[in-house]
């Protein structure tokens, strides 16, 4: 008897991951994620029966891929499968979802609860058996903790690499896709149609930017999601810039705190020691009315601007012409970030102008050649289907896939349901 996958979300969009196989009407379900529409409401996945599903996979700790998860635990309690690190920073994520926008979600904080504690904690190299499937984990190399998973029925694997990066950060190694032969491969592409520049490079970059604007007497502030990517600029900052004052703020140290927690997840744990022991964590309001009026560089959430410190900072140093803003994160369409970056003015009471603003391509996800390395690297692929990605990106990393391996592509949409073997 054949499979199916059912495209729950994330075809055609990035965002509110969530593929159900299917075999004998019982599900195995890949992440279960959020999006958000342009007004910041979220946005679910398709449902589908919870009693059926017979396992969820959750790849990694972001909203995107764990943010309805809670829903399947009204009327069911499935078995979830992660990594340990990726349930305890589920946890944060998930109350403090629930903190922002719990009058449009269906579930509560009973529901994060009683999802956490079915989780069955997995590891890199685990493997585990369920329903007639055997499902294995490997490193995703996206940020700490994050797996790819293979699943084998009937001698048939499909490979689903969650979000993955193939390069090595500060803060993770690259992608593990060894052993991970499949026939089928279900592989994102938010990046499918780029190179991004050199990391070092970057590194460089940021750092000189940096030292430019402090050695003139500004603040430089640098918005930043408070998972990961924070921490990776922290341990770079605290590791090139030892004369200037570095601050954080937000939502930052919980999350490293449970990375250093579970340092078998975080390639250098001893950089985000430093981290812990070199930089300030603004924790009060008084801290946080002065520390901008120094110079120095201040990482703060959220990474678009939406709110958070950085928003509260940014309104500050706006108007002083030493200071700068320096984006290391994906700016989404419509948000505060965005245009920052397109038009150099945020709106309060009317446009204002920010002296410098820089972008910085900090990316965890895998570019055009990465993710076409891991296509490579599958010798008995007959089928790829491309998530996780805007529809001109997936085409185009789809006819770069074509040309170079003629390999049959799918870029489904939202409630396709695709047979696989
Ligand atoms: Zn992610
Ligand atoms: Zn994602």
């Amino acid at each position: 008897m054949g499979q199916k996958l059912h495209i729950l979300g994330a075809g055609r969009e990035v965002g509110r991951a969530a593929i159900a196989v299917e075999r004998e009407g019982r599900f195995i379900l890949l992440d279960y994620g959020v999006t958000f529409d342009d007004n910041d409401i979220p946005v679910l996945p398709l449902t589908i029966p919870p009693s059926r599903i017979k396992a969820h996979i959750v790849t990694h700790s972001h909203l995107d891929h764990v943010g309805a998860s809670p829903l399947l635990y009204i009327s069911a309690e499935p078995r979830a499968y992660m990594t340990p690190i990726t349930r305890d920073i589920s946890r944060l994520m998930l109350y403090d979802f629930l903190k922002i926008s719990s009058y449009y979600l269906p579930f509560e904080t009973a529901e994060v609860d009683r999802f956490l504690g079915s989780v069955e904690p997995v590891d890199y190299g685990s493997e585990r058996s369920i329903d007639g499937f055997t499902m294995r984990f490997s490193d995703a190399g996206h940020i700490p903790g994050s797996t790819m998973v293979l699943l084998e029925t009937s001698g048939k694997r499909i490979l689903y690499t969650g979000d993955v990066n193939t390069i090595e950060t500060r803060l993770v190694g690259p992608a593990d896709t060894s052993n991970m032969d499949a026939e089928v491969l279900i592989i994102e592409s938010t990046y499918g149609d780029i190179d991004h520049a050199d990391r070092r490079i970057v590194e460089d970059r940021l750092i000189e930017s940096v030292k430019e604007v402090v050695e003139n007497g500004g603040t430089v502030l640098i918005p930043a999601f408070s998972l990961s990517r924070s921490q990776e600029i922290l341990a770079l900052l605290a590791e090139r810039l030892r004369n200037i004052p570095i601050s954080y703020d937000g939502m930052i140290r919980p999350i490293t705190e449970i990375m250093l927690r579970y340092k078998k997840y975080i390639r250098r744990p001893e950089a985000l020691e430093e981290v812990e022991k070199r930089c300030i964590q603004v924790d009060s309001w008084s801290m946080r009315r002065k520390i901008w009026r120094e110079p120095g560089v201040i990482v703060a959430s959220a990474g678009m601007l939406k709110g958070g410190p950085a928003l509260y900072y940014l309104k500050r140093i706006a108007d002083n012409k030493n200071s700068a803003v320096f984006l290391v994160s994906y700016q989404g369409k419509n948000t505060p970030g965005r245009m920052l970056l397109e038009k150099g003015v945020f709106m309060e009471n009317g446009p204002r102008v920010v002296a410098r603003i820089e972008w910085f391509d900090f990316s965890a996800h895998a570019g055009r050649t990465g993710l076409l390395s891991i296509v490579k690297n599958l010798k008995s692929l007959e089928k790829i289907v491309i998530i996780h990605t805007d529809p001109d990106v997936g085409e185009a990393f789809a006819n770069t896939v074509k040309r170079e391996t003629g390999i049959d592509t799918i870029l489904p949409r939202v409630g396709d349901v695709i047979e696989i073997l």
